[in-house]
């Protein structure tokens, strides 16, 4: 087939992308570079029944009906609110630090007067960062927001990112804020399952239709040519007339012009234990021990019943795109040098008409699996017409 569409990369971005065109009719070829679909989303259970992520946990949760009810119509759910507790000072304390966090670790009477401090202060309910904590004008607020981020979150950060919380982007630690309230979970969304035959299966409901063809283990880089000149796109040789949607890296699709766009990655170490459980939640962290930042048990994702079970602890490191034991692009690094790089890399594709790029990796973003579900929805959405 002459496919009309051409969409690089099989995780969320080009699934949608590609679901999307087929059910308008359209043609698409799917180039994945890895032997798998579904991105970092990738599941499969292991010999002893037990759905394994193999980029890590991917816990999905949402406030976007659009989203959920697009991705509603590829699978059944199993609901799921996350859990995690962070190991401080030899105790297993709720995270995201909450009123109940606070009671752990203070004796009754101080935990009783910072709570009240704190729901006078912020608000039932409110969800502040750590760093907006740490500069609070009453001196016990202060003083216990500095509590926090020794204790839960300079080292952790240290560990995942390479430098301390304050030199990255705010955005980044804001994702867990200190609660102010009750409520343990770790997202609060009004949509939070997992796919009850795992993300793979998901997305290979995505990509059923007949107007879709995926090709694994394709270096699409390799075979595609931007001429900055003209604006065309040469594939194997030729212009394809058709319209390329690209879901990886632009310092790759640019062939490094401008400079590497940094990343972290991760090492995942997954071991099998000999018993029922592991650990009474999913996920515990370690900001001030080991050097893994947190352990995450599967069968407390997808309950199964086996007299084994399977963990993951993950391993931080720089990205080395040379480097097989680190050349996955986990998380963009946020500083504004790197955000330059990457604008100049994108202002590199204005020459090119039928090229569209989108996803966590074409946008140097931070998205969580709705976001990078919604942006492709709205892309597909607002560009509908070039397709
Ligand atoms: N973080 C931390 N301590 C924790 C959990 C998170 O310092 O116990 C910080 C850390 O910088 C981390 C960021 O908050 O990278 C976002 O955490 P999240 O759990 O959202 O990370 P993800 O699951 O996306 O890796």
């Amino acid at each position: 087939m002459t496919p009309d569409v051409i969409v690089i990369g099989a995780g969320f971005s080009g699934a949608v992308m590609a679901e999307r065109l087929a059910a308008t009719g359209k043609k698409v070829l799917i180039l994945e570079q890895r032997d798998q679909i579904a991105g970092n989303c990738y599941d499969y259970r292991n010999e002893a029944g037990i759905m394994i992520h193999q980029y890590g946990p991917h816990l999905f949760h949402t406030n976007k009906p659009e989203v959920w009810d697009y991705l509603s119509r590829f699978t059944d759910w199993h609901p799921y609110e996350h859990k995690v507790l962070s190991r401080v000072d030899g105790k297993l304390v709720p995270m995201p630090f909450n009123l109940n966090t606070l009671d752990r670790l203070y004796p009754k009477h101080e935990a009783k007067s910072l709570s009240r401090l704190l729901i006078a202060r912020y608000g039932e309910g409110a969800k502040v960062p750590i760093l907006d904590l740490c500069d609070a004008a009453e001196p016990a607020l202060e003083a216990l927001g500095k509590l926090v981020y020794d204790k839960f979150f300079v080292n952790y950060t240290t560990k995942q990112w390479g430098v301390k919380p304050e030199d990255i982007s705010a955005a980044v630690t804001a994702r867990v804020p200190v609660v102010i309230s009750r409520d343990n979970r770790y997202f609060h969304d009004k949509w939070q399952a997992i796919p009850k035959d795992g993300y793979t299966a998901m997305f290979r409901k995505m990509l059923a239709s007949n107007s879709i063809k995926v090709e694994l283990n394709v270096d699409a880089t390799t075979r595609l040519r931007l001429d900055q000149n003209t604006g065309e796109v040469f594939f194997d040789g030729s212009v394809f007339n058709g319209h390329v949607i690209f879901t990886g890296r632009l310092d790759a699709l640019f062939n490094y012009v401008h400079g590497e766009l940094p990343y972290r990655s991760l090492q995942f170490v997954y071991e099998e234990h000999s018993e029922d459980f592991y650990q009474p939640v999913t996920t515990v962290n370690y900001p001030n021990e080991h050097a893994f930042t947190r352990i995450t048990e599967f069968k407390h994702i997808l309950p199964v019943d086996t007299v084994t079970t399977t963990i993951v602890k993950e391993f931080p490191q720089d990205f080395d795109r040379h480097d097989p034991k680190r050349n996955v692009p986990y998380y963009p690094v946020f500083n504004d040098d790197n955000q330059n790089r990457y604008n100049d890399y994108r202002a590199l594709l204005q020459a090119f008409p039928t090229l569209t790029v989108l996803g966590r990796l074409a946008d140097y973003r931070y998205y969580n699996m709705d976001d990078a579900v919604a942006n492709a929805l709205y892309v597909y959405r607002t560009r509908a017409a070039v397709f």
